[in-house]
């Protein structure tokens, strides 16, 4: 049966897009199939695509969704979060994490990182979360200059699995058990990472994956999210759809909902994505191990710290923090002009535009988060990285630091 609508044009649009992504047939074959077929919006690959990830991560349900950000912002109506209420945070993150929050009019309230790994600083976060948990004048000192409204109710805590490496989540849970917190895990950096032997994505109430094609595995965009509580799943099933609830008519809409679905073409590409995933993450850490060998004990550079308990790094990036003193901006512009495609990697969420207008902050509030902000760069990275080429990029940086002034 052939989709009516669908004009030999469009498929082979398809296939060429496709294989400019470099897909292998595998790939290509599934999503062509698609477009062959009667659904390509609701139909049984979603479905075999929230399987696979029941399998792969141990989790009872999994949800797929159009994008990471989308799936992180039902986490966030899942948990309950409103406006004026308070989530603990981190400003060195892509800024979807902190912007899931905004759309609902809550306040992130950021902790500053550890420098070693730029994962949320777990001794200060343990102090945050207890002062404003205590209110009063102890809140206040973590509390943004403006826009915090008077709710002040601490509801959740949202780590980012930064690179790829877990923070220490078994501190994190015990905190939010004490405080009676929910746990909303970021980990759309972080497919395939294990922390203490354990899923990463599985380690607080909400884990969420992210499939942007630079993502341990892509969709072309999309996003899984996953749980173990039977409520919020359907709640957020719901929320995919426009809102509506089992039972519900396609103009029926129990909730307020947003088109969240995730079409068949990107699940059909996701389920034979995951059925390489060990081939993929395989892959990028022997790229990984290859940058390692060569950058480890280059002067002027520095690698971030892979903890004991990251039981298995899935690396999502490889990013070198180059010593102080180093003019990263004049290194990276060099390494551009060589035809090394490089980017700096995070800029601080709390110093962005619409941040500072909403919360006041200035240069400084989070001083390693903006160090480690114009240390750092990407370098490239991805599974189809040959040795050689890997060579190349590091030649590069080595001839690049080598033809810097010397301070
Ligand atoms: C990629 C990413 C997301 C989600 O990205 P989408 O483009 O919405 O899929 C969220 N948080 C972090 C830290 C990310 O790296």
């Amino acid at each position: 049966m052939s989709y009516p609508d669908l004009a030999d044009s469009d498929r082979q649009g398809m296939q060429t897009a496709l294989r400019q992504a470099g897909l292998p047939d595998d790939d290509l074959r599934s999503v062509l199939k698609v477009l062959d077929g009667p659904n390509l919006s609701m139909g049984p690959q979603i479905a075999a695509f929230e399987k696979t990830f029941c399998e792969y991560t141990g989790a009872k349900h999994a949800i797929g969704v159009n994008s990471g950000t989308a799936g992180l912002h039902l986490c966030v109506r899942a948990a309950g979060i409103q406006a004026g209420d308070l989530v603990l945070t981190t400003p060195f993150s892509f800024v979807a994490s902190t912007n899931v929050l905004l759309f609902e009019n809550a306040v992130p309230v950021f902790v500053d990182v550890d420098e070693r790994t730029g994962n949320i600083n777990i001794p200060r976060l343990v102090e945050a979360a207890r002062d404003l948990a205590a209110g009063g004048k102890k809140a206040e000192k973590w509390l943004p200059r403006t826009g915090a409204g008077t709710t002040r109710r601490l509801k959740a805590l949202l780590p980012v699995d930064v690179f790829g490496q877990p923070p220490d989540m078994d501190a994190i849970r015990l905190l939010a058990g004490e405080l009676g917190l929910a746990v909303i895990e970021d980990s759309c950096e972080a497919l395939g990472s294990e922390y203490k032997g354990r899923a990463a994505g599985r380690l607080g109430d909400y884990g969420v994956y992210a499939f942007y094609p630079n993502k341990q595995i892509t969709t072309g965009e999309g996003g899984v999210i996953v749980t173990d509580d039977d409520k919020a799943a359907n709640f957020m099933r719901a929320l995919r759809n426009q809102g509506r609830a089992p039972g519900d008519t396609w103009l029926q809409h129990t909730f307020l909902g947003y088109n969240y679905r995730l079409d068949e073409m990107s699940a059909a590409l996701g389920v034979t994505q995951m059925q390489r995933i060990e081939e993929l993450l395989a892959k990028r850490e022997q790229v990984a191990k290859w940058y390692d060998e060569r950058l480890a004990e280059l002067p002027g550079i520095e690698l971030y710290a892979v903890e004991p308990s990251t039981s298995r790094m899935s690396w999502f990036v490889y990013v070198v923090k180059f010593s102080k003193g180093i003019d990263r901006d004049a290194v990276a512009q060099a390494l551009d002009s060589a035809g090394i495609p490089v980017r700096p990697y995070f800029a601080p969420i709390h110093l962005q535009p619409y941040m500072v207008e909403r919360f006041g902050y200035r240069p400084g509030d989070f001083p390693v988060t903006e160090d480690l902000g114009k240390r750092g760069l990407a370098i490239p990275f991805s599974s189809v990285m040959t040795e050689k080429m890997v060579e190349q990029v590091c030649q590069a940086i080595r001839a690049v630091l080598q033809a810097l002034p010397k301070p």
